[in-house]
C-alpha cells in the first residue's frame, strides 16, 4: 500500500516499527530515522529477516529542517510517523509542509526551555497543512490517542452527549527498581512535577502538583493510589466532544516512586534550568536521565498489567448514563510479542494505526486533527486486531 517514515528509535518507536513489519500488506515499505542509525541498523537487522516490509535506516537530526526536507525527498514516504521527542514535532511538520507529506505524532509540541503542554503551536499550522492538501494527526498514542478514539466511539454510539470524562491511567507494573521511568524520563518527569490541572465549565483549574489523590480498583490489578495530573488530551476533548463540564486526568503512582520524586525534587535534580559543572553547561533533569535505566531496557523485569481508559458520565435519550471503556495489557505477553513492555507497546500500537489510517485513506481530511475529530470507528476495530483489545462496563464505580 505505501511507505513511511518513522522518525525516532526508542522505546514507542521500536513498538511501532515491529507492527509495522507484521503489517507489511499496509507498510509495504519503511524506513528508520533517527539521531544514532546504529539502534535503526540493529532493529532493521532483527527484524528483516521476519518480514515482508522493505526496511532502510538513515541518521537524522530531526532539529533540522533542511535534513528532514533531504530525508524525505529522497525516501518519498506517504507518512511521516513522529517517534522522537515533543520537542522535534515543529520542525518535522515543517519538513513535512515543504514536502506535502502526511504527518502522524503521539505528543504534543513542548519547548525545550519551559515545561508546558499546549497545542497553540500546533494548532497554529492548521491553515497551512488544509493548503499543501495534507493531513497533521496529532496525538496517536494511548493517551493522548486511544483515549481520545474512546472519546469519541463513546459520543458516536453510547451518547447524545457527555458532561463528564475522567481518564484513567494504571501502570500495575513492578520492574524491580527503587526508581525508574516507563518512558523518556525527561519528558515523564517533566510532566509528573509540573502542576496538575483539569477543566470545569470551560475553565482551567490548576492544582499543586499531586494535590488531589483518588483510591480506584482497577480489572485486572487491583487497588492503586492515582494523582490527578495536567494532560494534553484535556486540552483538547475539551473542545471537541459535545456537553463536557468536566474533564480529568488521573495516573497511579507507587510510594517508591513519589517519595524518590520528591527527594529528586528537593536536591534540584529535576530542574531544567542550565548549571555550571566543571567548566560546562548540564541541564540537571538531563544528567538524571543518563543516570537512570532506560526505559528500552525495562521490558524484560517488569512483570503485571496496565490498565487505562476513561469513565464517561453524560445523557442517552435523556436518561443519565455512564459508560467506562479501558483496555488491560500484560508487561510480559508485550514482551513476548515485541521485547518491549507495556507502556512502549500501548503507545507503539496506536502509532502504527494512526499511521495506517492515513496510508489507507480511512481517514483523509486535510489540515491539523487531533485523533478524536476523525471517526473512531475503524481505530477501534484495528485496536482489536492488532492487540489492544478493549473493554466495556456499563456500570462503573465512578471516581469522586
Ligand atoms: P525515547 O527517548 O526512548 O526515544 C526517543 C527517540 O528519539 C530516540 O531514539 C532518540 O534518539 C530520538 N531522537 C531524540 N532527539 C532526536 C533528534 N533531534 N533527531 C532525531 N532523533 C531524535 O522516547 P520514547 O520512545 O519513550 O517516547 C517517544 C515519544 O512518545 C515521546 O514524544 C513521548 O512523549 C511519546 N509518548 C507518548 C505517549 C502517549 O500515550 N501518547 C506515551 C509515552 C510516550 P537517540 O536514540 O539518539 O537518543
Amino acid at each position: 500500500m505505501g511507505k513511511c517514515m518513522i522518525i525516532g528509535c526508542g522505546g514507542v518507536a521500536s513498538v511501532a516499527i515491529h507492527k509495522c513489519c507484521q503489517n507489511s500488506e499496509v507498510f509495504e515499505g519503511i524506513m528508520i530515522a533517527s539521531r544514532t542509525k546504529s539502534k535503526c541498523d540493529t532493529l532493521r537487522d532483527k527484524l528483516q529477516p521476519t518480514t515482508k516490509t522493505v526496511i532502510e535506516t538513515a541518521q537524522v537530526n530531526a532539529d533540522n529542517v533542511d535534513e528532514l526536507i533531504t530525508l524525505i525527498n529522497s525516501y518519498k514516504p506517504d507518512v511521516v510517523l513522529n517517534l522522537a521527542l515533543p520537542y522535534q514535532d515543529l520542525t518535522i511538520m515543517d519538513a513535512c509542509l515543504a514536502t506535502k507529506t502526511h504527518y502522524v505524532d503521539t505528543a504534543n509540541y513542548e519547548p525545550l526551555d519551559t515545561a508546558k503542554f499546549e497545542y497553540k503551536w500546533q494548532w497554529a499550522y492548521r491553515e497551512k497543512f488544509e493548503q499543501a492538501g495534507i493531513t497533521a494527526l496529532l496525538g496517536s498514542g494511548f493517551d493522548p490517542g486511544v483515549t481520545g478514539v474512546f472519546s469519541a466511539y463513546a459520543l458516536k454510539h453510547e451518547f447524545d452527549e457527555i458532561n463528564y470524562i475522567d481518564i484513567l491511567d494504571c501502570n500495575g507494573g513492578d520492574h524491580g527498581y527503587p526508581f525508574a521511568t516507563n518512558f523518556n524520563p525527561e519528558i515523564n518527569i517533566r510532566e509528573v512535577s509540573a502542576k496538575g490541572s483539569y477543566i470545569e465549565n470551560g475553565e482551567w483549574v490548576e492544582t499543586e502538583p499531586m494535590e488531589i489523590k483518588r483510591v480506584y480498583n482497577f480489572k485486572g490489578v487491583g487497588e492503586k493510589d492515582m494523582y490527578l495530573l495536567h494532560h494534553e488530551e484535556l486540552e483538547s476533548l475539551a473542545l471537541n466532544i459535545k456537553g463536557i463540564k468536566r474533564i480529568r486526568f488521573f495516573m497511579t503512582f507507587g510510594q517508591s516512586y513519589l517519595t524518590h520524586l520528591k527527594c529528586l525534587e528537593n536536591v534540584g535534580m529535576t530542574s531544567i534550568e542550565p548549571i555550571m559543572y566543571e567548566g560546562r553547561e548540564i541541564v540537571p533533569l538531563q544528567f538524571l536521565k543518563a543516570v537512570l535505566p532506560d526505559p528500552a531496557t525495562l521490558g524484560s523485569r517488569t512483570v503485571g498489567k496496565t490498565n487505562i481508559g476513561c469513565i464517561f458520565r453524560g445523557k442517552k435519550d435523556s436518561k443519565d448514563k455512564t459508560y467506562y471503556l479501558y483496555n488491560i495489557c500484560d508487561h510480559q505477553e508485550c514482551y513476548r510479542e515485541v521485547g518491549s513492555q507495556a507502556i512502549s507497546y500501548t503507545t507503539g500500537v496506536p502509532a502504527m494505526i494512526g499511521a495506517m489510517m492515513i496510508m489507507t485513506g480511512q481517514w483523509n481530511r486535510a489540515g491539523v486533527y487531533n485523533i478524536e475529530e476523525f471517526d473512531p470507528d475503524p481505530f477501534m476495530k484495528a485496536l482489536n486486531e492488532w492487540g489492544l483489545p478493549w473493554e466495556e462496563d456499563f456500570n462503573p464505580v465512578l471516581v469522586d
